[in-house]
């Protein structure tokens, strides 16, 4: 049973479009697995995506290959964003599911330069629910890893 439960139907992604060239893009970077391109909306100057070419919705559609080529690929790109954006930071982040923030439901990372005067906030409201509550935690997780095959 698929936790995520968004898709796009056939023909109408996004970035299987762009992919394939089919609408405009500015493209930065491709291997046989992955897409670098801007973003159109640019969180900062230098903010790219990198895109698996295949269509895979989340990261739990990735094959291990897939995802080691997106990682690779954005450590590229960071590093190529580094210098010519003169970062001082660089921010990695993918989204999976509309509850986690998922807009377009085809797997991308965006590499993301930072600087110290950027304003760029993330609110991420934390807690300590202390040990015994984190074991809990973490014995839910192993079991669940146990459990699941790969
Ligand atoms: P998400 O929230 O799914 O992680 O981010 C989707 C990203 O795709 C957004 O940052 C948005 O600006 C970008 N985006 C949406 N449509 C297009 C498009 O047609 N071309 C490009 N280059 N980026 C797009
Ligand atoms: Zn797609």
């Amino acid at each position: 049973m698929p936790l995520f439960v968004d898709t796009t139907p056939p023909g109408q992604c996004i970035f299987c479009k762009l992919v394939a060239g089919e609408i405009p893009a500015a493209r930065i970077h491709e291997d046989e697995l992955t897409l670098a391109f801007m973003d159109i909306g640019q969180v900062n100057p230098g903010h790219v995506l990198v895109a698996t070419k295949r269509h895979a919705v989340t990261v739990l559609d990735l094959s291990p290959e897939e995802a080691a080529a997106v990682m690779r690929t954005a450590q590229r790109v960071a590093r190529a964003a580094e210098r010519a954006f003169a970062a001082e930071g660089l921010m990695l982040a993918q989204f999976n599911g509309r509850a986690a923030g998922q807009t377009v439901f085809h797997y991308h990372m965006h590499v993301v330069p930072r600087h110290s005067d950027d304003g760029l906030a993330l609110s991420w409201r934390r807690q300590e629910p202390g040990a015994e509550v984190l074991q809990g935690y973490a014995a839910r997780l192993r079991e669940a890893l146990a459990a699941s095959p790969d």
